[in-house]
């Protein structure tokens, strides 16, 4: 039996499936070294409020560090692009062999190869869950989505998923909008930029505690 819920960690929500640990998943193929790395192998963004979220500790101040040191990490005025590991030879030979995996409506075929910087293998992330972008703390696969969406509670999470996302667009926006105006930038003055970030008064999201979903085998239900 698997459970989907709803976690907050330090104010920042996000939904867990018990499930990933023993991900099957078209996604959590890995024909890269980096095995057993569930649907990580995105490279995240860090937005000003996942920035902001960090700068506001020392464990935080360390954590930005790391992002921030990552051989090939971008740095953008507003964002913070932590890319990570790609194996593009073995990624060219898959392609040119035309064996390919039966991967649906998966049409990139590279993210096989490719490992998020933080994902640590048959471990899962290393950051806190209060650290990560809400892409990853909301994401479902279509193999979960297919498990819950006949649960009575499917749609609000949903709903509430897609209302977080819009606050942490605004959020995101009036942070910009103080950055302009005082002309500043990750990219212009890093240092400045977190000082001015730490000024900024955090606002928390309420976040719903919602209804659990119990996947039992072959069915799924509201808990
Ligand atoms: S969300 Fe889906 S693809 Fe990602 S780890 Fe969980 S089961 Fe695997
Ligand atoms: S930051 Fe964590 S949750 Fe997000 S892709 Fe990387 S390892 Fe996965």
């Amino acid at each position: 039996m698997e459970i989907v819920y709803v976690s907050i960690d330090q104010g920042v929500p996000r939904y867990v499936y018990t499930g990933c640990k023993n991900c099957s998943s078209i996604m959590g193929i890995s024909l890269c070294s980096i095995k057993n790395r569930g649907c990580c192998y995105y490279y995240p963004r860090f937005t000003l409020l996942d920035i902001q979220r960090m700068a506001r500790s020392l464990e935080g101040l360390r954590v930005l560090e790391t992002i921030r040191r990552l051989p090939s990490v971008e740095i953008h005025p507003f964002e913070i692009h932590a890319k990570g590991y790609f194996d593009e030879e073995g990624y060219v030979r898959y392609m040119e062999s035309g064996n390919r995996i039966d991967a649906r409506d998966i049409r990139d075929h590279s993210i096989f190869f490719k490992a998020c910087p933080f994902v640590k293998s048959g471990y899962g992330c290393s950051l806190p869950p209060r650290y990560r972008s809400y892409v990853c703390n909301f994401f479902l696969c279509n193999e979960v989505i297919e498990k819950i969406k006949s649960s009575s509670s499917f749609e609000a999470y949903i709903k509430e998923r897609e209302r977080y996302v819009r606050w942490v667009e605004w959020e995101n926006t009036s942070l910009r909008e103080i950055l302009f105006e005082n002309k500043l930038d990750l990219v212009k003055d890093f240092k400045s930029t977190i000082k001015l970030l730490q000024d900024i008064p955090l606002n928390i999201y309420d976040f719903p505690q919602l209804q659990r979903i119990t996947i039992s085998a072959g069915f799924s239900r509201g808990a």
